[in-house]
């Protein structure tokens, strides 16, 4: 079980990694892989240094169950010294485990975009690139030049306001602070703005937190609820009118909507503040 709150399982064969922009300052991969080093773990005696792990490859095949899979959270899938024909190993591992969903990480866009055209993109595969500061939009274009069915954003660490996403194309945002010592802080009105500009394109919303030194006790509420929407599956089908009502709604009505009403009786409820 995976301790990221938007996956349930990690996959690394692949680990190490190196930085390359301002999101990985305090990269928590480094810091782990050092860690499971001098705790002597074999996967890990290189530390951080890029490492691939043949034994790896094949793991998912092997677990039965459906999971959702963070792929190489330790590293970065298409980090420049991976070796092509690894890639393509881990997309043949992806596309026969076609009972669990793969999320595919990463920051290295161009080097997505430049294999695009020889990578099999079955459903299960989620393709996302980090973009944390407005500087790096540019990933975003590249992913949605990908033929991958599921594209995602991670927004995290979140490091400056991006008032002018384009979300064509895209079906999940994630949004999150950076947590831990020296964490840069997040504000609330970037997170708001990206979850207003997801509402107003229907693409799925997922706050994932608001991080800082003591992450749990700043916890996942944004404007008193948690956001835990994922591709194809939105806390509802509402508008942003509507969005505005549910702010006036009591706690009790909107723990209704949360769990999800009957369309009818949402309905109803909209009709009754004449919005629709
Ligand atoms: S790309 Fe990811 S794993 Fe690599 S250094 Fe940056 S944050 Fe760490």
């Amino acid at each position: 079980m995976s301790k990221i709150e938007w996956t349930e399982k990690t996959w690394n064969c692949i680990t190490g990694c190196d930085r390359f922009s301002a999101g990985c300052i305090h990269c928590y991969a480094a810091l782990m892989s050092r860690r499971l080093k001098a705790m002597g773990q074999e996967k890990y005696a290189n530390g951080f240094e890029l490492t691939t792990h043949e034994d790896q490859i094949e793991k998912p095949l092997e677990w039965k169950k459906t999971k959702r899979i963070f792929v190489n959270s330790m590293s970065d899938t298409f980090h420049e010294d991976v070796p092509e024909e690894f890639i393509y190993r881990i997309f043949d591992t992806m596309n026969r485990a076609d009972w669990h969903q793969f999320q595919v990480l990463t920051k290295r866009s161009e080097r997505l975009l430049a294999l695009d055209s020889d990578l099999n993109w079955e459903e299960n595969i989620w393709m996302g690139v980090t973009v944390e500061r407005a500087n790096y939009i540019d990933r975003i274009d590249h992913l949605r030049a990908t033929g991958a069915h599921t594209k995602f954003l991670s927004l995290e660490p979140l490091l400056g306001p991006m008032p002018d996403l384009n979300l064509d194309g895209i079906d999940w945002v994630i949004v999150g602070g950076e947590s831990g010592p020296g964490a840069r802080s997040m504000r609330e009105e970037w997170a708001l703005a990206i979850r207003d500009q997801c509402m107003d394109k229907g693409v799925a919303f997922f706050f994932k937190q608001w991080g800082g030194f003591n992450k749990k006790k700043n916890g996942r509420l944004l404007e008193g609820r948690t956001w835990d929407e994922y591709p194809g599956q939105l806390s509802s089908d509402i508008s942003g009118d509507a969005y505005e009502y549910i702010n006036c709604l009591t706690s009790e009505e909107k723990s209704m909507l949360l769990k999800g009403v009957p369309q009818d009786q949402l309905s109803q409820m909209l009709r009754n503040a004449n919005l629709l």
